[in-house]
């Protein structure tokens, strides 16, 4: 049994069943999972001893939206400042260029990010596949996680309603449905694992209302609960959206999912930001993925986070797509979640402890995971660790107060997946960054290129 034992830690904020928080404890490590969490604790002859003296412990941080392979198509001049509808017609051109190795490289671009900033468990919605390429896209995410070390939930995304069918994307990036379905339950065959400490997991998330079929979703649910796995998609992001819903389907979006019976503790929601506080009340389990940056950059709106969690509601913080936020730093989530929510309700605005549970606990809750995002015995041994004692955040009177509005707390001490030791100091310790870096560029600039050349010649 290998142990890790981490010693005298500062402060211990669990969002366990209780709520603790522990002043100068240790917590100890048996393989994937915590142990014990207290003071003065003995570990095995052959334990690793790491002096944690000067560093805060949290559960590791939980994303439950992105879009991988977005990192190679950043700060696209073409689209850069337009809202949602218009960003997606021009990013769609490049898009439909991506490449397999385009895919991994993006996925390791985006892990290797959210590693760095305490992300520990992230999903992604992966719904770009484009025509004459092969359809292995997410087994490519997948292979990019295990080599990185982060546990991830992939979802087999799906775009079916292309424009001459009245959708929004072009028809080199639609696939049939029956392409999608079979596609689907391939990945969740190969893939998904339910056992507890599980790092990889499969969810289905056809787009969203103006990119596939009512009959995509129907199928979709049916296939999922038939498996036994989640359902995700984009939802009540935009007044644009809810125009198409009532105009298609004589149906808010928020109705259309509830007649499609895609509501309940197996689905989330990305963005949330159009639901009436009826639909709120309405959600049944269902999960919000809060994407603070893309809100704000494709100027789509303000969740109405503090009403979710006062209704009891599955609130959680993600970085959505790089090409709309345009980073994967779950640091910066945190601390534009909490401004943001400030901006909408002032003195009724969540505290930086509700911002941080809806980002470790609530987002392990909103991916269906009891075993991780809190800090206790038998639990997963997901901790982030940072050092809060820098000249930046002297002065501060509340250590969860610095965690969220102060300072530069980016890059953490140590990120710890599974039991091992992901991110130490600040920098990876499972694959070449400068490597990746530089073949995930290389490979983003041929595919801007070339669409920008073939544009040029027609
Ligand atoms: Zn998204």
């Amino acid at each position: 049994m290998s142990q890790k034992l981490l010693k005298n830690i500062d402060l211990v904020i669990t969002f366990n069943d209780r709520e603790e928080t522990f002043e100068h404890c240790d917590i100890l490590i048996e393989e994937a999972a915590i142990r014990d969490i207290g003071s003065n604790l003995n570990a095995a002859g052959d334990a690793e001893i790491i002096d944690c003296n000067g560093l805060t412990a949290l559960p590791g941080f939980v994303n439950t939206h992105h879009h991988l392979y977005q990192t190679l198509f950043r700060g696209i001049e073409e689209v850069q400042e337009q809202p949602l509808f218009p960003w997606l017609i021009g990013l769609y051109e490049f898009w439909k260029n991506i490449t397999p190795e385009a895919v991994y490289y993006g996925a390791l671009v985006g892990f290797s990010e959210l590693l760095r900033t305490g992300c520990t468990l992230t999903s992604d919605h992966h719904y770009v596949f484009p025509k004459g390429q092969p359809t292995t896209l997410i087994d490519e995410q997948i292979k990019a996680a295990r080599e990185i070390g982060i546990r991830f939930h992939a979802t087999r995304g799906s775009m079916s309603l292309g424009r001459d069918m009245g959708g929004l994307p072009p028809m080199e990036v639609v696939q049939t449905e029956e392409a999608i379905l079979l596609d689907s339950e391939r990945l969740i065959n190969r893939y998904h694992d339910n056992g507890p400490y599980s790092m990889q997991r499969i969810a289905l998330a056809p787009c969203s209302p103006f990119s596939v079929s009512r009959q995509l979703m129907l199928d979709s649910k049916d296939l999922a609960r038939k498996k036994g796995v989640m359902l995700h998609t984009h939802l009540a992001e935009t007044q644009d959206e809810e125009r198409f819903c009532l105009e298609r389907y004589g149906r808010r979006p928020f109705e259309l999912m509830e007649d499609l019976e895609w509501v309940g503790d197996d689905v989330w929601f990305a963005h949330g930001i159009y639901l009436n506080d009826g639909e709120i009340d309405r959600l049944q389990g269902s999960g919000i993925a809060h994407c603070p940056s893309s809100n704000m950059k494709l100027s789509s709106g303000i969740c109405k986070t503090t009403e979710i969690i006062r209704a009891g509601g599955k609130l959680s913080i993600a970085v959505d797509g790089s090409a709309s936020n345009d980073g994967s730093n779950m640091w910066e989530e945190v601390r534009r979640a909490y401004l943001l929510n400030h901006l909408k309700y002032g003195t009724d605005g969540l505290t930086a402890y509700e911002i941080l549970k809806a980002a470790t606990r609530g987002g392990a809750d909103v991916l269906g995971r009891d075993d991780t995002g809190r800090l206790s015995a038998g639990k997963a041994a997901d901790i982030v660790l940072f050092n809060l004692n820098g000249i930046e955040y002297s002065g501060c009177h509340d250590p969860l107060v610095s965690l969220v509005c102060l300072g530069n707390s980016s890059l953490v001490s140590m990120t710890i997946v599974n039991g091992k030791i992901v991110v130490k100091n600040g920098k990876l310790t499972t694959i070449d960054s400068d490597e990746a870096a530089k073949n995930a560029h290389n490979t983003a600039v041929e595919i801007i290129n070339r669409q920008r050349n073939s544009t040029k010649n027609n």
